[in-house]
């Protein structure tokens, strides 16, 4: 699996596997399942209220902590009614609790879940004790998600750290042409969240369907195949094991010229999931 090398050197795999809306009971088997198949890259988040399964899951797995790279997201109450250092003190509380059901000693990425913009700009806050837990070494790489363009602006602005990703819902509906040619220009990778569409219409899709055909592949692999050449991180989900192990047999071919300008072709600038100008 291709791995991308974030603005600090740090490595993250070009796939991973997403949890949300995975029960905790169910995490262990899925992600033991998701490891076993070859991914190194888990994504959970306080929210989702598996990390503890997904954690048992890990330590079960035989695998060195090192070949593993796993990513968790501060939820939207860590950075409610913000006030100088008990705001502070809120997000390093969260940052251990989540870090206790994971049970690690260091996290490999750590998320602002939303930037809530509707809130004023409590993030530029949130993001200086990440800058914290960064300098002391409690995670090797901190990032964002559901950032829009000004948010991220801001923050580069009035903070040090550079964030190294930003996790956005991303597909061929819907893009992302201007947030990525921002992250290009300040070294910051791309995520995919959802990034076959939540395996809706996307995956009917006849332009899809026949590109599918013509390489022998399923439409989900085409769509992965698709976020891989763009240069993006991709974080399907899937409980089904052969769907698992599908959506990571992905090397084995490449979309050429025409099935790119396909693709394309298919954006309709509509999002799936909600809104990060409003969603509190
Ligand atoms: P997704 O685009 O990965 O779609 C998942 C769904 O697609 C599955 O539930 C299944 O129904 C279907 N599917 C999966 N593999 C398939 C296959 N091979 N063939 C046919 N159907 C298939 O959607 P998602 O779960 O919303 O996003 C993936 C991950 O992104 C999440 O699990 C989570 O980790 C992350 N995420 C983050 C945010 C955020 O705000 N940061 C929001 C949503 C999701």
């Amino acid at each position: 699996m291709p791995s991308i090398a974030l603005n600090n050197g740090v490595r993250i795999p070009q796939l991973g596997f997403g949890v949300w809306q995975v029960p905790d009971a169910e995490a262990a088997p899925a992600v033991a399942t998701a490891i076993e198949a070859g991914y190194r890259s888990i994504d959970t988040a306080e929210i989702y209220e598996n990390e503890t399964g997904t954690g048992r899951a890990i330590a079960e797995s035989g695998v060195d902590r090192d070949e593993l790279f796993v990513t968790t997201k501060l939820w939207n109450s860590g950075t409610l009614d913000w006030s100088g250092e008990q705001g502070r003190d809120r997000v390093l509380r969260s940052f251990d609790e989540s870090m206790a059901r994971l049970g690690l000693e260091q996290l490999d990425l750590y998320l602002i879940h939303w930037p809530r913009p509707m809130r004023g700009t409590s993030y530029l806050n949130v993001w200086r004790a990440f800058e914290q837990l960064l300098a002391d070494g409690r995670v090797r790489a901190i990032g964002v998600s559901n950032f829009r363009v000004p948010d991220l602006e801001l923050l580069l602005k009035e903070t040090s750290v550079v964030p190294a990703l930003n996790q956005v819902e991303l597909h061929p509906y819907f893009p992302q042409a201007e947030l990525r040619a921002l992250h290009a220009e300040h070294g910051i990778a791309t995520e995919a969240w959802s990034p076959l569409g939540q395996g809706r219409d996307l995956l009917a899709e006849p332009a899809l369907l026949k590109i599918a055909e013509k390489h022998g592949r399923s439409t989900a692999q085409v769509v992965l195949r698709w976020h891989l050449q763009s240069g993006v991180i991709a974080i399907p989900k899937s409980v089904t094991p052969a769907r698992i192990r599908e959506n990571l047999d992905v090397t084995g071919f490449e979309l050429d010229a025409e099935d790119l300008a396909a693709i394309a072709a298919v954006e309709t600038g509509k999002r799936i999931g909600p809104d990060p100008a409003e969603f509190d």
